[in-house]
């Protein structure tokens, strides 16, 4: 499993709903927090990854140890955005090395199912919010350069022509913590 980088075609597709819930997506999902970690993240989406499902992941304290923080969002959709608009600082695993000011709502209600196939509605406020959001976008093919002012894009654009330079080199990021979709499946088939 590797993180892809922008303007990989997978992060602009709308993401699929998942209608099955099984040791599959749970072995993606695992994979999907470790990569996660290794890249210093709090959220990473499907679309990251090239698993095109709506379905993504957070712990929005980035510390692995914190296992009670992390959470699975499986086919979420957001109920209310609510409070002041606020602009804060945000990266992206898809971009490395950029960050620039985005404004979004400060608080966010969502409904979505947790990785037991329950559904759970949480509202989250501040930079899990945030979180929530960002990676919300990713399964409609938004990311967050898409939400930039003026001023912000222009700031980034150098580093983004880098970038797009890096994902023509055929870069991903892996870490090595996670085997391809493919190897994964030989591998629960022969278990
Ligand atoms: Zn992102």
């Amino acid at each position: 499993m590797d993180v892809v980088l922008y303007p990989h075609p997978s992060l602009k597709m709308t993401a699929q709903p998942v209608l099955r819930i099984d040791s599959i997506l749970r072995q993606q999902i695992e994979n999907m927090f470790k990569l996660m970690y290794a890249t210093n993240g709090i959220g990473l989406a499907g679309p990251q990854v090239e698993l095109p499902y709506r379905v993504f992941v957070m712990n929005y304290t980035g510390d692995a140890e914190k296992k009670d923080k992390e959470m699975v969002f499986i086919n979420p959709i957001i109920l209310r955005r609510g409070g002041k608009l606020v602009s804060g600082e945000e990266g992206c695993l898809s971009f490395p090395d950029i960050f620039a000011k985005v404004v979004r709502p400060e608080r966010v209600t969502v409904r979505a199912f947790n990785i037991k196939g329950e559904m759970f509605t949480a509202t989250f406020e501040g930079l899990a919010a945030r979180c929530v959001q960002h990676e919300n976008d990713h399964l409609d093919g938004y990311c967050f350069i898409d939400r930039l002012d003026e001023n912000e894009r222009r700031r980034i654009q150098k580093k983004l022509d880098k970038q797009v330079e890096r994902y023509n080199a055929g870069e991903t990021i892996n870490k090595g913590v996670a085997k391809s979709s493919e190897e994964q499946s030989e591998s629960e088939q022969a278990e």
